[in-house]
């Protein structure tokens, strides 16, 4: 992991393979915050990256690669519990049921819990938030959900200003391991430092949001581990489990939130959206910005397309995970299994809103004065200028802005241009001949 070009980006959980990358600029054409160069025939993360994993994605040597909790270490520790993303349980296909999954995980990680029913819960709290909101408040809508770490990373160095827009409920992974945290902790059954908390994801990002968490001063995780990192071990147990412990506890609803559209899924009656793929999420954060989506009450914005079942690091297809998926909410209806009353304790005593940090995080505002700043942009436009505008990327940076950008800043030589290297020398030789 690296720090950015300044000291007020953040550190980043994706890393290239020297060895595997060709200088293909694949995956710099692909990183949506342009925080890619690729300089002496190696790719390079030099700018800010919110570890959306569209890099991991792109590449088709495998050089990209996200950076999880080292398998080995979280099994080392004496008590190991790990909870999962409801994208898992599409993995299998759709004979495979929820509960044999996490029973199979179990004997992988002997402890385990229902992500999907904290999922449903979630959704209660945020069904009493909005009602709170609309009797009290008139402006800052829509509110925007905090699940998606991606997007939360967007908002804070792209969109800052929509940072109030995001409801401030702690993430249900986050609040499912401080629970189970608090019972260890309480029942003195081990020291802290004896178990560890870890989450099996989809996600490129969950890790940053671990290590570096925004709304949190710290995460109740420990760590998480890909769902495509093990997944084969998953496999091999799926079926071997014939006691008849029931651990998968969710209705249709918390599963649903594995793809776009899941989590509003869960909401009861009013004006929501949900949005997936890095461009959509993109262009609906710029409509917010511009006031055009006062009339909706939330969204649901997830950076991957068709959501999480499209996240870089699941182990199927996203359409045939979608199909499973589908298949598993017909089954378990699209309802929620907790306890409603249960639940509006819990959200009056602040179970959702506790530990929230409110400040906004520092953005990418620079360190430049407001003058240096004018004339480093009036140099950008010089050297701009000079450019064939051609977007091919051969200089090493995503387009030919972002290069004179570079140029300017000392991060690449205006000759890296080979267009307009050659176009330079035969001006130079009609000068002289
Ligand atoms: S993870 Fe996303 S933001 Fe970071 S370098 Fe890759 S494509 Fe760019
Ligand atoms: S959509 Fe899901 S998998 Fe993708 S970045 Fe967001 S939280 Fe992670």
């Amino acid at each position: 992991m690296g720090k950015g070009r300044e000291n007020n980006l953040p550190t980043h959980y994706v890393q290239i393979d020297d060895k595997l990358c060709n200088g293909c600029v694949l995956c710099m054409k692909a990183c949506p915050t342009k925080a890619i160069r690729v300089r002496n025939g190696k790719a390079r993360i030099r700018g800010v990256c919110i570890d959306c994993g569209e890099c991991i994605r792109a590449c088709p040597r495998g050089a990209v690669k996200a950076i999880t909790t080292v398998q080995d270490a979280a099994r080392m520790k004496p008590y190991t519990i790990l909870s999962s993303s409801p994208v898992l349980y599409t993995q299998f296909g759709e004979e495979v049921t929820p509960n044999d999954i996490l029973l199979a995980l179990r004997k992988v990680f002997r402890h385990v819990y229902d992500q999907a029913y904290v999922n449903e819960l979630f959704n209660v709290a945020t069904e009493f938030y909005i009602r709170e909101r609309r009797e009290t408040e008139e402006e800052g809508w829509p509110l925007i959900s905090p699940i998606c770490p991606v997007v939360n990373r967007l908002i804070a160095y792209r969109f800052p200003q929509l940072f109030k827009n995001i409801l401030p409920l702690i993430p249900p992974r986050e609040i499912a391991a401080r629970e189970v945290r608090r019972r260890l902790y309480c029942e003195s059954v081990f020291k802290t430092e004896e178990f560890g908390i870890y989450h099996l994801s989809p996600c490129s990002a969950k890790m940053i949001s671990i290590k570096e968490p925004l709304f949190l001063n710290s995460s109740y995780l420990d760590g998480a581990l890909g769902i495509n990192e093990v997944y084969e071990e998953i496999k091999k147990f799926i079926g071997k489990d014939n006691s008849n412990i029931m651990i998968h506890r969710s209705g249709g609803v918390g599963i649903w939130w594995g793809m776009s559209g899941g989590e509003i899924a869960g909401l009861d009656s009013g004006k929501y959206l949900a949005v997936s793929g890095m461009p959509e999420t993109i262009k609906y954060l710029e409509m917010i910005e511009m006031g055009l989506l006062g009339n909706i009450e939330y969204v649901e914005f997830r950076a991957c397309s068709e959501g999480c079942i499209g996240g870089p690091m699941t182990a199927v297809d996203k359409y045939e995970a979608k199909h499973v998926l589908q298949k598993l909410v017909r089954t378990y209806g699209v309802r929620k299994k907790v306890d409603y009353s249960q639940a509006r304790k819990a959200y009056r005593e602040g179970w959702f809103l506790a530990d929230r940090k409110t400040d906004i995080p520092p953005h990418r505002s620079g360190t430049l004065s407001i003058s240096e700043a004018i004339q480093r942009q009036e140099r950008v436009e010089e050297v701009y200028r000079l450019l064939p505008k051609k977007e091919c990327g051969i200089c090493g940076s995503p387009d030919c802005r972002t290069f004179a950008e570079d140029v300017v800043d000392g991060e690449a030589d205006l000759d890296d241009c080979p267009i307009h290297k050659s176009r330079d020398r035969k001006v130079k030789i009609v000068h002289e001949g």
